[in-house]
């Protein structure tokens, strides 16, 4: 069977055809146009999506080596994202799915996020722990099964990627600047400066305290010495860094003990973080944790996770019917 899946929750235009399972290609549009205002911009990425969406799903197709007529489903996300955005997609795909009379399948962003490991070996085990760590997201998920998953520990206020994003804009990165942070803090010391680490009960997540602590930080330092930042950047960056996945790998042990789980997974944008990554190599070796984490590509946001979950959801027969509607907040595992 082959599908084309499309992805429109953020800033994002891709497409991409999976043929029996197997991704044949994966188009992404990044929108460039959010860079000057420090932050996506829905509404001038709902147009963007409109601009990208059909030369995205026309280079998916030619790229396939398949004719529209060959397609047996149509897939979309349907959120959760910027409803404006989803809705180019959303549309888009009814209007396709209309047209060749074929089945519709809607898919959950975040579920596809963790469908990403299973694009490429090695595929992780059942069951697994999937940290989803985003822009937007940041969830421990508990996987069973390819459509039977559960978020067991999640943020209460912002997004892991947000505070990364939030904390290099104080510092005068470019947006998005959880990668310029990234490579500032591989050359800094990580105890230079410390940060409070949020404690929240179970497996709940805080990321906002961490901000305004380095706004504050910033505010007293900057007093004394105007070049404080230029001076100290990569042992800012380091600290801020050290602090965040500090955090995130204390909630990972935490969950891997209570479910018994030696298998984890990671998933979004924050993913690509060379010091989650590295972290996260040192601590399976000491836990006896099997480690996956998907090709950079797979991370962000892509059609071919997409692609991916409604290749399951197709053979299970989950398709839906016509008069779908996106959803700006969809949570796993209650599709509705
Ligand atoms: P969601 O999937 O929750 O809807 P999103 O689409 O914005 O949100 P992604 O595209 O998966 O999320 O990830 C983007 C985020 O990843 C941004 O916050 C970006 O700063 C962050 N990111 C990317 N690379 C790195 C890195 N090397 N270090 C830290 N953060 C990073
Ligand atoms: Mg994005
Ligand atoms: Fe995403």
């Amino acid at each position: 069977c082959n599908i084309l899946a499309i992805e429109s929750s953020c800033d994002e235009t891709s497409a991409s055809v999976i043929s029996d399972g197997k991704i044949l290609n994966n188009i992404v549009a990044t929108q460039s146009v959010h860079e000057k205002y420090g932050g996506v911009v829905p509404e001038l990425a709902s147009r963007a999506h409109q601009q990208h969406l059909i030369p995205v799903v026309h280079e998916a197709m030619q790229g396939s080596g398949l004719a529209l007529e060959a397609l047996s489903a149509v897939a979309f996300t349907r959120g959760p994202g910027l409803m404006g955005a989803l809705l180019v997609g959303v549309s888009f795909s009814k209007a396709l799915a209309y047209a060749l009379d074929l089945p519709l399948i809607d898919v959950n962003h975040m579920e596809a996020h963790v469908l990403a490991h299973f694009i490429e070996e090695p595929r992780p085990e059942f069951p697994f722990i999937c940290l989803t760590v985003s822009g937007g997201h940041t969830q421990l998920v508990l996987v069973r099964d390819y459509l039977d998953m559960e978020v067991v520990g999640e943020t209460t206020d912002d997004a892991v990627g947000e505070a990364f994003d939030k904390i290099a804009k104080l510092l005068g990165l470019p947006y998005p600047g959880g990668p310029f942070l990234d490579a500032r803090a591989s050359k800094g010391n990580p105890k230079a400066f410390t940060f409070p680490v949020s404690d929240m009960k179970g497996l709940s997540f805080s990321f906002s305290g961490i901000k305004t602590a380095v706004l504050y930080f910033l505010k007293g330092h900057l007093k004394e010495n105007p070049n404080f930042i230029q001076e100290n950047m990569e042992d800012i960056c380091a600290s801020v860094q050290y602090t965040l996945i500090k955090t995130l790998i204390q909630k990972l042990k935490k969950a891997a003990k209570q479910f018994h789980i030696h298998n984890i997974a990671i998933a979004g944008g924050v993913s690509a973080n060379s010091g989650l990554r590295w972290t996260l190599q040192k601590e399976a070796a000491k836990q006896g944790w099997q480690v996956f984490i998907p090709k950079m590509e797979y991370c962000t946001d892509n059609a071919a996770m997409v692609a991916m979950a409604a290749h399951y959801k197709y053979q299970k027969g989950l398709f839906c019917g016509l008069d779908i509607s996106p959803l700006a907040k969809m949570k796993i595992g209650k599709n509705g």
